[in-house]
């Protein structure tokens, strides 16, 4: 699955709107300085034309000497710019875009070690948010995340595991650029799973992630739909992005029809992101057993073992959401 040119053309007309803005901002921004200082400005065409003359008299075989009281001339223009404008707490920074992405400038690409043009990462996480239709999500994140969290409803042993679990969601999110983990909810209905998905679902967006959140239903049904007259390999390159984004969210799983071919999509899936090192968050109100039973012994281990690096986190407690 990839963007259709529409799409593409859509998501780059977007980050030249959004490049033009922020430069016209700061256009405004800097004549709005000059006004107030314009000795500022006076100073800077100063040094460009002495630097011209330098130029020309260097060609023109000026002494050394000649050279360097131009030189001195243009070092005292830019230490007095600087210490006014240090005096009155602006810095070179102050003349240049404020740009919504510093990586890419609000271009979409950047380029990496190797000097590879690369899509940077706030246009991956667009493309995820058009490929994946997650206007919903976005609306629920709204509603779900850690400022709204409450542990209202909550005591004793329940609201234990549920504060517990909330400092290792926010571990989880802290640390997430460092450390590859996993985490697997176990819990009834309405214990807080997939809020706290959610919460950090929202923490990993806003720190511009690409994150795919979907019911384990959508998954199996999106799964099997590319897989559907696609060879293997050809249906891995269509589902690229929930093999390979920094995060996805697996809700609800066992809600979806039981068969073969969701338990070796879902191992195959699992396994892949593990070799990877990509994130997954599963939700889930079946226990260890039901897990054995529905999706195999290696699934079940892949999600317990070392190896599969998941943490297992169980709720408890009355379903808080019919709870008044
Ligand atoms: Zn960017």
């Amino acid at each position: 699955m990839s963007l259709t040119n529409e799409q593409y053309n859509s998501i780059m007309r977007e980050y030249d709107e959004m490049r033009q803005r922020s430069i016209r901002e700061s256009e405004e921004k800097v004549k709005r300085i000059y006004e107030k200082y314009p000795e500022l400005k006076a100073w800077e065409n100063r040094a460009i034309t002495l630097k011209v003359q330098q130029s020309k008299a260097a060609m023109d075989g000026a002494s050394r000497e000649k050279l360097d009281e131009i030189t001195d001339e243009i070092t005292m223009l830019l230490v007095r710019r600087q210490s006014l404008l240090e005096s009155v707490g602006l810095t070179d920074k102050d003349f240049e875009p404020e740009y919504e992405c510093g990586e890419c400038k609000d271009t979409g690409y950047i380029y990496d070690e190797a000097g590879v043009r690369r899509k940077c990462k706030c246009f991956i996480k667009r493309e995820m948010e058009i490929l994946y239709d997650q206007s919903g999500i976005r609306v629920l994140l709204q509603r779900e995340n850690f400022s709204k969290l409450t542990y209202d409803h909550r005591s004793g042993d329940d609201l234990e595991r549920l504060k517990n679990a909330v400092a290792i969601c926010r571990k989880f999110v802290d640390e997430f650029d460092r450390e590859y983990k996993n985490i697997l909810f176990l819990g009834t209905v309405g214990t807080g799973k997939s809020f706290l998905s959610c919460c950090v679902a929202h923490e990993l967006l806003e720190s511009c992630h690409s994150v795919i959140y979907m019911s384990a239903i959508q998954l199996f049904e999106r799964l099997a739909d590319s897989r559907f007259g696609n060879t293997k390999e050809e249906s891995r390159e269509d589902n690229e992005n929930i093999y390979g984004c920094d995060l996805l969210i697996i809700d609800d799983l066992g809600t979806e029809l039981s068969n073969s071919f969701v338990a070796s999509e879902l191992f195959g899936l699992i396994n892949e992101r593990n070799l990877k090192r990509r994130s997954t968050i599963i939700s889930t109100n079946l226990s260890l057993e039901d897990i054995n039973d529905r999706y195999s012994e290696r699934v079940l281990s892949r999600l317990t073992g070392r190896t599969g690096n998941y943490m297992l986190i169980e709720l408890t407690g009355r379903d808080a959401r019919q709870v008044i």
